[in-house]
């Protein structure tokens, strides 16, 4: 594939502003400036540098995000900054999405992606993928609601009762609760359906994949092949 389409593909803009970065000098492979934006290279793996910054052609992107409290989900957010202004230019350009949204208060575990069929996978109903949420409340957690919640409880506009996978109390008033849906604010109307209400929501795992410690609020990697695999 020739250098322009490659850097195409990746989202460092049009056909011609792609030349145009090759042509100015500002793309490098294996440490030599290339300049000629006809010259053609394998894709597949190919490392290429852009103004000194290293990146590796993908077909796919699949990134992994501490989200941090205060950014929404959404590319046109009302109240506060957009996730992807967390992210860099080119990941933008592509096209990358939220594979599932959290709210903008919500933070940990969130997947990016610019791949459909892996998206779909992980948001569809019917794989039941399950979202693990470390959860405080405003006032102590009793018995009582976490049987309700194991049980069951019906919220407004819901045809049946939604239960969660597990609730367990870790503290007086932080409960680790797992649901396989992904409905609007499902863990706080779960919560407030018991008579409770949530007062932070963090998510720590989503499927076999746990939030690693490593990564700060704010910081995003891409996906190791073996969690992406794990998520299969
Ligand atoms: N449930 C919520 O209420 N909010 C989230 O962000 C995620 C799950």
């Amino acid at each position: 594939m020739i250098l322009e389409r490659i850097l195409h593909s990746q989202g460092f803009g049009t056909r011609r502003q792609c030349r145009a970065l090759i042509e100015n000098g500002r793309v490098a492979i294996d440490g030599a400036i290339v300049t000629d934006a006809d010259a053609d290279y394998p894709p597949q793996g190919l490392a290429f540098t852009i103004d000194a910054i290293e990146w590796t052609w993908r077909e796919h992107a699949y990134l992994l995000m501490h989200k941090p409290a205060g950014f929404e989900c959404s590319r046109n957010p009302h109240h506060h900054p957009s996730v992807f202004t967390l992210l860099p230019q080119p990941l933008v350009e592509r096209n990358v999405q939220c594979v599932g949204r959290l709210d903008q208060d919500t933070t940990g575990l969130l997947l990016l992606s610019d791949d459909g069929a892996f998206i779909h996978q992980n948001t569809s109903p019917k794989r039941k993928v399950p979202k693990r949420y470390r959860v405080g409340t405003a006032r102590p957690i009793e018995d009582a609601q976490l049987e309700a919640l194991e049980r069951g409880v019906l919220l407004h506009d819901e045809k049946a009762p939604l239960a969660a996978l597990s609730a367990v109390r870790e503290s007086a008033h932080t409960l680790v609760l797992t649901i396989h849906e992904g409905k609007y604010h499902q863990v706080k109307r779960m919560v407030a359906a018991t008579g409770n209400h949530v007062e932070t929501l963090h998510r720590d795992a989503l499927g076999a994949l746990v939030l690693p410690a490593s990564l700060d609020p704010g910081q995003w990697r891409w996906l190791e092949p073996h969690e992406f695999d794990a998520l299969k």
